[in-house]
C-alpha cells in the first residue's frame, strides 16, 4: 500500500499478522509510484491497496494503473478474479467522488468496479455520507470474496451463531439512522453537496496557486478530492505550523501533516494530467 494509505491497514495487518509493504509516492503527483509497487509484488502478495482519495493529501491513486499492473504480473487465466486483490479505499471519497466523476470536470479519475481488477471498495457513510459514525460500507466485486467475511459457529448450545463482520451483534439504531440519512439526501442531495464541496476545493487550490509568489504557499500533489494539502515552498523559511496556529485563531480547523524530513516534493504539475 502507498505510505499515505490509512493506518486502519496497519491495524488490520497487525491483527491478521499480514506483512504490510509501504510504497513511496511519485514526487510530483504524490500518487503511489507504480514501478515501486511492481517491484514489491512477489508470490506472497495477496492484496494491493490504492486510496480514492488518501487522507493526508486528498490525492486519488492511479487505480487504472494499479489494475493494469496486476493484469501484467497476475494474469487471471479463467478465474473471474486474480490471485491478488485490488482494494480501493474510498472511505473518505466514496460519497463525493462518484458525483464529481459523473459531472466530469473535476479531474477525478475512475476508481470503481469499472476498473477491471478492482475487487473491493470501502466507502464511509459517516464522512461525506453525512450519517452518524458506527456504520460503513464494504463492497465486493464477487460474492466468492464476500463469503469470507461471514463467521458461523454451528455447534454452540445457544444455537447457530453467525456474524458478517468483526463486530458481533450490530447497532440497529445506527443502521436505521444511516438509511434515513441516505434516503433524505438521495442522489440529488449527494450531487448538490459534492458540487459545492468540489467547487470549494477548486477555489482553494486556485487561491493557493495564484498567490504562491506572495505567500510562498504551494499545494501538495494532485488533489482531485475535497482535501487540499499545502505547505511552504522550499525557499520559505517560515514554520508552516505557525500558519496552522494563526488559522486556528480565525476558527479554521487545519490538519497538521508530517512528511519524512528528507522528502520535499517539487511543485505539482497543473491539474490536467489524467
Ligand atoms: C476515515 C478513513 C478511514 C477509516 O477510518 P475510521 O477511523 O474507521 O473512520 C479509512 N481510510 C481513509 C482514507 C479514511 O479517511
Amino acid at each position: 500500500m502507498p505510505v499515505t494509505a490509512h493506518p486502519a491497514f496497519d491495524k488490520a495487518a497487525e491483527y491478521l499478522r499480514v506483512k504490510l509493504v509501504k510504497i513511496d509516492l511519485d514526487p510530483n503527483t504524490l500518487r503511489v509510484d507504480l514501478n515501486a509497487v511492481k517491484r514489491a509484488i512477489n508470490r506472497n502478495t495477496i492484496l494491493v491497496v490504492g486510496s480514492a482519495p488518501n487522507y493526508p493529501h486528498g490525492v486519488v491513486d492511479d487505480i487504472e494503473g494499479l489494475s493494469q499492473l496486476l493484469e501484467l504480473v497476475d494474469p487471471r487465466h479463467n478465474a473471474p478474479i486474480g490471485r491478488i486483490g485490488l482494494h480501493v479505499d474510498s472511505c473518505l471519497g466514496g460519497f463525493v467522488l462518484p458525483w464529481a466523476l459523473r459531472e466530469g470536470h473535476y479531474g477525478v479519475p475512475t476508481f470503481d468496479f469499472g476498473v477491471t481488477r478492482v475487487t473491493s471498495i470501502s466507502a464511509d457513510t459517516h464522512k461525506y455520507g453525512f450519517a452518524p459514525k458506527g456504520t460503513s460500507v464494504l463492497l465486493f466485486r464477487d460474492k466468492s470474496i464476500r463469503e469470507h467475511m461471514f463467521f458461523v459457529a454451528t455447534d454452540w448450545p445457544g444455537g447457530v451463531y453467525a456474524s458478517p463482520s468483526l463486530a458481533g451483534s450490530r447497532p440497529g439504531a445506527l443502521l436505521a439512522c444511516t438509511w434515513a440519512v441516505m434516503l433524505y439526501n438521495g442522489d440529488e442531495g449527494y450531487r448538490n453537496s459534492a458540487l459545492k464541496i468540489m467547487n470549494t476545493q477548486q477555489a482553494l487550490v486556485k487561491g493557493i496557486q495564484d498567490n504562491e509568489h506572495v505567500t510562498g504557499l504551494r499545494v501538495l500533489g494532485l488533489s482531485t478530492s475535497p482535501v487540499v494539502a499545502f505547505t511552504f515552498n522550499s525557499s520559505t523559511k517560515f514554520d508552516i505550523f505557525k500558519v496552522n496556529d494563526a488559522m486556528a485563531r480565525r476558527h479554521w480547523h487545519l490538519d497538521a501533516l508530517q512528511q519524512p524530513s528528507a522528502y520535499v516534493p517539487p511543485p505539482p504539475p497543473p491539474p490536467c494530467c489524467y
